[in-house]
């Protein structure tokens, strides 16, 4: 199944989930409320009433989900991405025994097709990176590598929109990841049976329709249930937290020169049998 947010004329967002080019309305307030029933609760609130369709094609997609608190990053996922950061800040290349966590504060999520607004006051390194996202599905602690797939709602696209600058500046990633409208998500939130294994998807970023980050989530260096049993040793994980999983080699900073974001850009977070994710910016 696939699950969207969508605006009502009057610009309301309500969940659905997609039936073909047609979204069955849900009637829980929020995807999060949804998220968080038992699973054998969840299809009672799915509308029954087939009048209600709403077409795709006619509705403006919000963020699928709006997570209530930070959303879980990592860092350094991917070992081509890992080393063309280190060649970059001219450091020796040491990878970690453990994912490197940090967050993204929820303030900064955006819609998918929004035009995400970026101010060159604040930063002149705008950078983009092509992430596939967990969303989680129940409240969860302490979950062993084997059972993770059992905590997971589903996945989308997710795009880690970075101010370089910033990021260098500060000891921690944080302000530099956390800028209003840097974490633009969707289209959908695709569940695990439909999609299959999260661990063998491709994945792209296209800036102004041209391939700037190419890889494989067969490539990531701590794969998904590491990052779910590692994130939630000792600590309690949320239905609805969403998790970033790291962005492969191609980023804008660490291209030969460097390729950050101008006004107008259009770009796309391109995954495997989710979908695309497209954003253009505005940067003034
Ligand atoms: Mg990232």
């Amino acid at each position: 199944m696939r699950f969207v947010t969508y605006r009502t004329a009057d610009g309301t967002a309500r969940p659905g989930v997609l039936e073909g080019d047609a979204i069955r309305t849900i009637s829980t307030p929020t995807m999060r409320e949804y998220v968080a029933l038992a699973p054998h609760e969840r299809i009672a609130w799915h509308s029954a009433d087939d009048s209600e369709l709403v077409p795709l094609a006619n509705v403006v997609l919000d963020a699928p989900i709006r997570p209530e608190r930070n959303v879980f990053c990592v860092g350094r996922n991917y070992l081509e991405h890992a080393k063309e950061g280190a060649r970059v800040s001219g450091r020796e290349l040491k990878l970690p025994s453990v994912p490197t966590f940090f967050t993204k504060a929820p303030t900064a999520i955006a819609a998918p097709g929004a035009t995400l607004r970026l101010s060159a006051r604040i930063s002149r390194e705008w950078d983009f990176e092509a992430e596939l996202a967990v969303v989680i599905g129940a409240r969860c602690r302490d979950v062993a590598e084997s059972d993770a797939h059992a905590v997971v709602f589903g996945y989308t696209a997710l795009n880690d929109v970075t101010a370089r600058d910033l990021q260098r500046e500060h000891g921690q990633w944080f302000k530099g990841k956390s800028l209003d409208d840097a974490c633009p998500i969707g289209p959908w939130i695709v569940t695990p049976e439909e999609l299959g294994d999260p661990g063998a998807l491709e994945i792209r970023c296209r800036i102004n329709g041209i391939q700037k980050q190419h890889s494989n989530t067969s490539q990531m260096i701590f794969p998904i249930a590491r990052l779910i049993a590692e994130l939630s040793k000792g600590m309690t994980l949320l239905p609805g937290d969403v998790i970033a999983t790291g962005t492969p080699e191609g980023v804008g900073f660490a291209r030969t020169p460097p390729e950050f974001l101008s006004d107008g850009d259009a770009m796309e977070v391109d995954i495997e049998r989710i979908g695309i994710l497209r954003n253009a910016v505005s940067i003034g």
